[in-house]
């Protein structure tokens, strides 16, 4: 990392998934010294001190105002009174780059709560973040200038993978198909775990065999050029088990399934927007 990739980076909020992305950026080497988080509560701020070794604080203005990088990590509910406090008391805000991982609000409301001038990136992080594979999805406004891209996929790939994208609409897909994502392979993943109980496993080993061969899966997918449909074909002799399997799943159409949960979710989004 050069001293140019370096900018104070100000967390304002600091719960799980700003700690999981500050937490990703230490270990990555990012210098502690330009990483700042406020929070209303002093024990949460004293745990990340000791913790990570980060400068901390009680006021959202002392950290909002000493940032180059200001990264709004409060709950959506919350933003627009911790926006219009900053707005009223952080007086060049327009000078910084600033972040929002908050779900669900668009561009138009940062720029009513803090005005049109702003340079704003909106992240979409899943949870995966927080053991540093997550997903995180980018949009930038067009003030942002290919060094602050540049610098919001560095913080960001410090916990998985960064995508840009090219419009708001694209969160909400991102955020349909990777946001909600962990959530359908829990519940695919404890459907076979109950169907390896039910023919006698116990519930351990039966969970043990379930996430292995899920990240098993995973890791194949990744490292292979191969497409998952040929993955798949690669491990389906004809005739065999796998292809009885595969083959129920294929008379209940499970793709067909899929397209309309990410499409459910989809619309969700898009009503909470
Ligand atoms: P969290 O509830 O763990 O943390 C929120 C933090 O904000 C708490 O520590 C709280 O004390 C603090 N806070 C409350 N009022 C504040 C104020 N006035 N000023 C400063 N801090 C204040 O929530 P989280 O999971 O870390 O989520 C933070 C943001 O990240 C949310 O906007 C959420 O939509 C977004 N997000 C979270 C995830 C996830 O998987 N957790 C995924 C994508 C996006």
């Amino acid at each position: 990392m050069t001293s140019s990739n370096v900018r104070t980076i100000g967390f304002i909020g600091a719960g799980n998934m700003p700690q999981s992305i500050l937490g990703g950026m230490v270990k990555g080497g990012y210098p502690t010294t330009a990483i700042m988080a406020s929070n209303p509560s002093r024990p949460k701020l004293d745990m990340l001190e000791e913790k990570y070794g980060i400068y901390t604080s009680q006021d959202n203005h002392e950290i909002a105002g000493k940032a180059d990088v200001i990264v709004l990590s409060v709950k959506p509910q919350l933003m627009r009174d911790v926006c219009a406090d900053l707005a009223a008391h952080v007086p060049d805000l327009d000078e910084k780059l600033i972040i929002t991982i908050a779900a669900g609000l668009r561009f138009e409301r940062y720029y009513e709560y803090l005005g049109n001038n702003i340079t704003l990136v909106r992240v979409m992080p899943n949870t995966p973040s927080l053991v540093g594979e997550g997903v995180s999805g980018l949009v930038a406004d067009d003030k942002a200038t290919q060094a602050d891209r540049d610098f919001v996929t560095q913080v960001f790939n410090y916990v998985g993978l960064t995508l840009w994208l090219d419009n708001e609409d694209a969160i909400d897909v991102l955020g349909a198909v990777a946001g909600s994502g962990p959530a359908y392979f829990f519940e695919f993943m404890h459907g076979l775990q109950r169907a390896a109980e039910d023919l006698g496993f116990d519930a351990e080993q039966a969970r043990a065999m379930v996430q292995q061969t899920a990240f098993g899966a995973a890791r194949m997918a990744m490292e292979s050029d191969l497409s998952l449909v040929d993955l798949r074909k690669q491990v389906t002799s004809k005739g065999g088990s796998t292809a009885k399997g595969i083959e129920v799943y294929q008379n209940a159409q499970l793709s067909d399934i899929s397209k309309r949960a990410v499409g459910a979710a989809v619309t969700r989004n898009q009503e909470m927007a």
